[in-house]
């Protein structure tokens, strides 16, 4: 592929970007820095405009030739609150902040395939390179849409990609339908009545009401549910009392709750209140709920996943496949394929530490590949 020789060529500019980024890592919102190397980068490739602080330290740039449609690309650059394990020489100097999610590399591979549309413009229209905030659970792509992002930036479809660990190295991954997990997020305070240990009929046992919530939470997924959709729900802690000879008057449980249909959620929160309310009442305790909405599911549209998958093998040959399971994790890029039609891919980082873990890293041999990947979307779809 000519594109991908092209692209080989800046192989140790990515690299070098890449280490630069994740040895200087930066948390959700306050990637100040690395926005503005992006920006240098940018400015270096001569792309025709480029906005800084759309959705906080969100960049956008644009790369013109012509007339006809607009294709959004997009890359997440935040790192994560956690403290690097790794014994390389471009090591997090950022104590206790890692890219363990990849993002520096999913950075780079947007900035590659910039360089290269930037200089060599065979496609009619316009490339619009987003480079997101805080994706790792502070939305990120949604600041930036409130930020008006599509009114000043009208894209006719968009595409996105993150790493994964221990799928073959390279290996591009795209298949129409839900990719990723909708997230929510909950806290319940049950508030009772403490006294004796040896005198529970003087109390209202937070405790006792708290383990029938767990149980009965579980039959929103074994009764309600219809059994052909996806749902978990996870009383992740339980806290309770200190002494073993007194009730305590209060628990506080906290948990997740993960989907890919929208009405599954919707049916979902209705019947966790129900069941919390219900469930305290009878025991005569009252609730305190906080429930959180978080990321919406990752749910890729059909043609432009089937589109993405035809230009994956064109890059890459049989190292593409449209046979990866989903997975109940979540991604912010659900909110542009809320507004936007368009796909998510994978992109295989070989055999590595997981995504979050200390001992992660991002597979730089994989660089090219996706930013050819990407540059090819957009010299495809803008014939
Ligand atoms: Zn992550
Ligand atoms: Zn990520």
């Amino acid at each position: 592929m000519p594109i991908q020789n092209r692209i080989a060529k800046f192989y140790d500019d990515m690299k070098s970007w890449r280490h630069y980024f994740h040895e200087h890592p930066e948390l959700a919102y306050k990637e100040i820095n690395t926005s503005k190397k992006v920006v240098e980068l940018l400015k270096n490739f001569n792309v025709d405009n480029i906005e800084t602080g759309i959705g906080g330290t969100g960049v956008v740039a644009v790369i013109e030739n012509g007339s006809g449609k607009t294709l959004g690309l997009r890359a997440d650059m935040d790192a994560l609150p956690i403290r690097e394990e790794n014994n390389k020489p471009y090591c997090s100097k950022n104590a206790g902040v890692m890219h363990a999610c990849g993002h520096d590399g999913h950075t780079t591979m947007l900035l590659g395939a910039a360089k290269y549309l930037a200089e060599s413009r065979k496609f009619k229209g316009k490339v619009v390179l987003i480079f997101q905030p805080a994706e790792e659970g502070f939305a990120g792509a949604k600041a930036m849409i409130d930020d008006g992002l599509f009114q000043k930036y009208p894209v006719d479809e968009i595409y996105g990609m993150h790493n994964m660990p221990n799928l073959q190295s390279g290996m591009l991954a795209v298949e129409e339908g839900p990719r990723l997990a909708a997230a929510d997020n909950f806290d319940i305070e049950i508030i009772g009545k403490g006294a004796h240990g040896a005198m529970p009929s003087n109390s209202i046992d937070p405790i006792v009401c708290g383990s029938a919530i767990v149980q009965n939470l579980q039959h929103i997924v074994s009764r309600n549910s219809n059994p052909k959709e996806t749902l978990v729900i996870t009383v992740a802690s339980f806290h309770s009392g200190n002494a073993n000879n007194v009730i305590p008057k209060t628990a506080k449980l906290n948990g997740t709750i993960r989907y890919y249909n929208d009405e599954i959620g919707k049916m979902v929160r209705k019947r966790f209140y129900e069941v919390v309310n219900n469930t305290c009442q009878t025991f005569g305790a009252k609730p305190k709920i906080s429930f959180k909405k978080g990321y919406p599911a990752t749910v890729n549209h059909k043609k432009q996943s089937l589109f993405a998958f035809n230009v994956a093998k064109k890059v890459n040959g049989k190292n593409s496949t449209n046979k990866q399971a989903p997975m109940m994790g979540s991604e912010d890029f659900s909110y542009f394929l809320k507004q936007v039609p368009g796909a998510f891919a994978w992109i295989g980082n070989g055999k590595s530490a997981s995504l979050h873990n200390p001992k992660y890293d991002f597979d730089d041999s994989i660089l090219c590949t996706g930013a050819s990947f990407l540059a090819t979307l957009a010299e495809e779809y803008l014939i």
